[in-house]
């Protein structure tokens, strides 16, 4: 498949510490590391590894980090020829790990807030993919730019793929029949106002997301897999492999870029989602982000 990612890249700056500081405490690092990721970066580099041809459009700062993350994606195949330098800083995740696995993280939009409408325009217009190929987006980027890319997508009649995350308010009126919302469990609870537990509460915030006009809802359920509703293939269940978890970052990530590399947007998404719960699972018995992403010879192999 070929797809066009619009959304975020940031450099994650990771410390592990014995316990977080208090308001005017220092405390030391037992170790601490910079990784590449963003939602975005992160889907991105998921459909590449898959076999995806990924375009990614998005914008790094004029800073150190703008280096690392653009070569990111180069190693995975993606082409960042839409991925803009901005003065200033690049995204940047600021994470703290306490010594039983609990984070704080503090997120600075750097580069990504400053991606415009037009970026997207001018960015998307150099993108040779054609009709019925797939466009995924996510909310780390602004709210304007993320409806400029769905315009775009319809316009050019690209399958749209919208990863509602962070949540923003939905509006009835951006989204086509043809296509895609997917979030996970909290976010279908923010977006629904209802506990989203298990796959029957699932089912029901699928049922009140199609409200807002999409074809099909996704809602990712960790451990217990995730539920599709679509208005052409009904509802679909789809049970997480069993696995033994090390680190679940990027699960959701790794998910969705590889189903958006995988789908056709015409016969049955089901195998395409049994496809991208395999490459999940993988994700989750490794540790880390963009580097937890499995390749496709991998999920095959695990699939057989
Ligand atoms: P993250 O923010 O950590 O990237 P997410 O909250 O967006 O993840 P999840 O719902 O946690 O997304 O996970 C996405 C998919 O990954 C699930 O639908 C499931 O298929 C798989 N998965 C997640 N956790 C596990 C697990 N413990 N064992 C097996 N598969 C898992």
């Amino acid at each position: 498949m070929d797809i066009t990612v619009v959304g975020s890249l940031n450099m994650d700056i990771v410390a592990v510490v014995n316990h977080m500081p208090q308001a005017g405490e220092t405390v030391k690092a037992a170790q601490a590391a910079l990784h590449t990721g963003g939602k975005g970066a992160n889907q991105a580099i998921a459909a590449a590894r898959y076999g995806g041809r990924v375009c990614m459009v998005g914008a790094v700062g004029n800073d150190t980090f703008a280096g690392p993350l653009r070569e990111a994606l180069e190693a995975a195949h993606v082409d960042v020829a839409g991925v803009i330098p901005k003065d200033g800083s690049s995204g940047m995740a600021l994470i703290t790990v306490e010594a039983d696995g609990q984070n704080r993280i503090v997120v600075c939009d750097g580069a990504n807030g400053l991606l415009t409408p037009a970026d997207v325009d001018h960015a998307c217009a150099k993108i040779p993919w054609p009709i019925g190929s797939a466009l995924v987006v996510q909310n780390e980027i602004p709210r304007e730019t993320v409806r400029q890319a769905l315009t775009v997508a319809h316009q050019r009649q690209w399958r749209v793929l919208w990863n509602v995350a962070p949540v923003v308010p939905m509006e009835v009126g951006w989204l086509g029949r043809d296509d895609i919302v997917a979030v996970n469990e909290s976010e279908a609870s923010r977006l629904t106002g209802k506990d989203v537990v298990d796959v029957e509460s699932a089912r029901l915030a699928a049922q009140r997301l199609m409200e807002f006009g999409p074809g099909m809802v996704l809602v990712t359920l960790g451990a217990l897999g995730s539920v599709a509703v679509s208005r052409e293939w009904g509802t679909m269940v789809i049970p997480a492999r069993e696995v033994i978890p090390v680190d679940t970052t990027a699960a959701g990530d790794t998910f969705l870029g590889v189903f958006a590399a995988d789908w056709d947007g015409v016969s049955s998404p089901e195998p395409s989602l049994q496809v991208a719960t395999a490459a999940a699972a993988l994700c989750v018995t490794r540790s880390g982000a963009q580097n937890s992403i499995p390749q496709r010879q991998e999920v095959i192999t695990f699939l057989t």
